[in-house]
C-alpha cells in the first residue's frame, strides 16, 4: 500500500501489537547495521529505514531495516498505518515525544 514508504518528504507511522507507536523514516547509514528481519549487512551509504518507536509508558527505542525487510515483515503488524510529513518524524522530536506517556500526549508532536 506505501511501499514506496519513507521516501525524504514523507515518513509511516504505525502502531504495534505491544500500543508502541512505530515510526518508519527513510535513512542513509553512517555505519554497519544488522537488519533484525533478516541478520543481513546494512553498508555504510544504504538507504533504509529507521523504525523509532515511542513506546507507551514513555521512552524510546530504534532499529535499521532494509527497506524491503520493514514491508515484508514488520509493516504487516503494524496497526492504522499512516504516511506523516518527514519532518513531523525527526528523532528529537521522538524523543520529547517519549518523555510522556501515550494519554498525555497532545495530537501534534511538541514544538521545541
Ligand atoms: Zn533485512
Amino acid at each position: 500500500m506505501f511501499d514506496h514508504l519513507p521516501d525524504g518528504r514523507q515518513s509511516l507511522l504505525g502502531i504495534t501489537a505491544e500500543g508502541d507507536e512505530a515510526w518508519l523514516i527513510r535513512s542513509v547509514s553512517q555505519k554497519m547495521y544488522t537488519c533484525p528481519g533478516c541478520y543481513g549487512g546494512i553498508g555504510i551509504g544504504d538507504v533504509h529505514v529507521v523504525v523509532q518507536y515511542v513506546l507507551r509508558n514513555g521512552g524510546t527505542d530504534h532499529h535499521h531495516w532494509h527497506h524491503r525487510c520493514a514491508h515484508e515483515i514488520l509493516v504487516p503488524e503494524l496497526r492504522r498505518l499512516k504516511p506523516v510529513a518527514a519532518g513531523q518524524a525527526g528523532r528529537s522530536k521522538l524523543e520529547q515525544r517519549g518523555k510522556r506517556p501515550a494519554g498525555k500526549r497532545g495530537r501534534r508532536a511538541p514544538r521545541r
